[in-house]
């Protein structure tokens, strides 16, 4: 099936490993050209360079924080300075820091509320007047499946991700009939460096090792298996491409079944 995006713009923020690399990837597979950003030059070359080898199409990148005014514009930036245009905007960031409500002072909750809603509020803000104007345009959110069913311990992500929630399904139904679409990915035990990282230290902690605890997180999921990246990116080129025109609004988990609940 051609998902209609050879020659479509796509900025994909947090992309240098991990869910917003694999989205790139898929992206890229499809024949869109990105821009990707994330705080370090390095790993983001490495990713630049890997995806541009694998897909033969146009990959830049900028060194940009999202949890700032200036990383937010400079991705913006990049990407209309290198296109003109961004027809695909991906939002995506580091988790905020797990902890329970008595955990954290205002200071945290208020760089998560940069980090994970003014992010998505600001990049959107920033492409949505060109997308109106060409009528046509993909809004994509990585959220988490904590907006269906709350985590444990993760007091920051679970509230700001219910506001980013919010945010996404009215702002949908404002501008659907300019052609854009706006979706949540809603991601849960997938494959990436900070699962494997969480892991290592829930092993460290708990004084059992790396392999108990995937077992036990394994046994949790009806595919008995984390997700894979690739898996989740896939949902992404399906979400930015002409076949998904009418879905939006939506928040759609790769989760292996985990949620349970039936809607
Ligand atoms: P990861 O740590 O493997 O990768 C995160 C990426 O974001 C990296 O490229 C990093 O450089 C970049 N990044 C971090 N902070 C940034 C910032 N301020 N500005 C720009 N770039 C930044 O994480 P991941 O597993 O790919 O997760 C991505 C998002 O999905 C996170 O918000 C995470 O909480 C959420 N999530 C992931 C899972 C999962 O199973 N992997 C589950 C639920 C939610």
């Amino acid at each position: 099936m051609d998902l209609g995006l050879r020659g479509k713009a796509a900025l994909v923020t947090a992309a240098s490993r991990g869910l917003g690399r694999a989205i790139a990837e898929a992206l890229a597979a499809e024949g869109a050209s990105l821009v990707i950003c994330a705080r370090g030059a390095d790993a983001l070359e490495e990713a630049r360079d890997a995806i541009t080898k694998s897909t033969g199409v146009d990959v830049d990148m900028v060194a940009a924080d999202v949890a700032t005014d200036a990383g937010i514009a400079l991705a913006w930036q990049h990407a209309r300075d290198r296109y003109g245009r961004v027809d695909v905007l991906v939002t995506n960031a580091g988790g905020p820091p797990s902890g329970l409500f008595e955990t954290h002072e205002w200071d945290v909750w208020q760089h998560a509320v940069e980090l994970t809603l003014r992010s998505a509020v600001e990049l959107t803000r920033l492409v949505l007047p060109g997308m109106k104007e060409r009528r046509w345009g993909r809004i994509l959110i990585v959220t988490s499946i904590a907006v269906k069913q709350p985590v444990d311990g993760v007091m920051l992500s679970n509230s700001l991700r219910a506001a980013v929630t919010g945010c996404a399904r009215t702002t949908a139904n404002e501008i659907a009939r300019y052609g854009v679409t706006v979706n949540n990915m809603l991601p849960r035990y997938t494959r990436t460096e900070r699962v494997e990282q969480l892991n290592a230290a829930t092993a460290a902690r708990e004084g059992i090792t790396v392999e108990d605890v995937s077992h036990r997180i394994e046994a949790q999921i009806p595919m008995r298996r984390l997700g894979e990246p690739r898996e989740f990116g896939a949902l992404a080129a399906f979400l930015a491409s002409e076949q998904a025109a009418y879905i939006t609004g939506q928040s759609i988990a790769v989760d292996g079944g985990w949620i349970r609940s039936l809607l």
